[in-house]
């Protein structure tokens, strides 16, 4: 069964999202470099609007969409969409959840190995015509404590992966965590001060929420290990990024890998004055299979929703 809606593509998205849509019948508008008031002047003719992370629907935009059933993000975080406007206006809005988990907590790994290493140091010294053989021993991540705050889709795909390289998984979050992972891993459950004093690395994966806005103040920091390595994949907001330049400056903390920032982007940041740091554009879900995954995800979510399965 085919179906006519039509439907508003407002970023550049990977190609099988369209072809899902279309081969299902419906009429896809794909404008990757639309602006917001192009898209305010016509959303209330779309019955689907479909974003990634360039383009924010505002409750201005939102108020517009008249006709509009569906809104979808082609990836995890909804912090683009005002869900309260959607849902005043009826609009279910969905998302990828599942797309990016690998991407993430790959990056993750890259950089919880890359700050045991320093190799990114390494390098950049080598650039400016330094060998510093001597300086950069590192240490290894085999045996090390590993700390997982949020153990949703992306905090349990990194406690396994983690657990392959032999590292001890330490886990909290605020709701039961699933038994089946926690066995696989041999997950220590524990609150989030334990964790933060008994873990080497502490890898963050909650959303940004009132609740976990500088979740990682300067009072938490201050109870951490002296070597512990901080890795924020998460949001910016969620690690008090003032407080971590302090510890790292003040050498209260060994390391921090920041892919999140609370200003994006986040050029002129002053944690790039810092040897122990590593800072990467927000690319946690930047690989051609989570974007290709996140777009076959959205389609199908789509057209479940359009047969009334979902
Ligand atoms: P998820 O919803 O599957 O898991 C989040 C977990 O955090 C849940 O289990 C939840 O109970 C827990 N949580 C909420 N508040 C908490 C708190 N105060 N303390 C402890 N745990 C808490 O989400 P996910 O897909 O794993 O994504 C996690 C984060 O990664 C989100 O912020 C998402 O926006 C972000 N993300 C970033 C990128 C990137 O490009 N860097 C890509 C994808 C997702």
């Amino acid at each position: 069964m085919g179906f006519d809606d039509s439907v508003l593509i407002c970023d550049e998205v990977d190609p099988v999202l369209n072809k899902i849509l279309q081969d299902n019948g419906l009429n896809v508008s794909y404008e990757p470099k639309i602006t917001p008031e192009q898209i305010k002047e016509k959303i209330s003719s779309f019955n689907i609007v479909i974003v990634r992370s360039r383009t924010t629907l505002t409750r201005e935009i939102i108020e517009k969409a008249d006709k509009c059933k569906i809104i979808a993000r082609v990836g995890v975080g909804l912090d683009n969409v005002d869900q309260v406007a959607a849902k005043e206006k009826n609009i279910r809005v969905i998302n990828a959840a599942e797309g990016a988990m690998n991407a993430v907590a790959e990056l993750v790994l890259g950089f919880m190995l890359s700050l045991a290493r320093q190799t990114a140091r390494g390098d950049r010294e080598i650039r400016n015509g330094k060998w510093l053989k001597n300086e950069l021993k590192g240490t290894e991540l085999r045996g090390k404590y590993l700390g997982i705050i949020g153990l949703g889709n992306i905090g349990k795909r990194l406690g396994r992966l983690a657990r392959a390289l032999n590292m001890n998984i330490i886990g909290y979050d605020v709701v039961p965590i699933d038994e089946e992972f926690a066995k696989e891993v041999g997950l220590m459950k524990a609150d989030l001060d334990t964790l933060l004093q008994s873990s080497d690395y502490i890898s963050i994966h909650v959303p940004l929420l009132d609740s976990t806005y500088h979740l990682i103040n300067a009072q938490k920091m201050s109870t951490m290990k002296k070597t512990a390595k901080i890795i924020n994949t998460s949001r910016g907001g969620v690690v008090d990024e003032d407080a971590l330049y302090d510890a790292l400056k003040n050498g209260n903390l060994g390391g921090a890998a920041l892919d999140v920032f609370e200003k994006e982007p986040a050029i002129g940041n002053k944690l790039a004055e810092l040897d122990n740091v590593i800072l990467t554009p927000h690319i946690g879900a930047q690989t051609k299979e989570a974007q290709s995954l996140a777009a076959n995800i959205t389609g199908e979510k789509i057209i479940q929703i359009l047969r009334g399965v979902i």
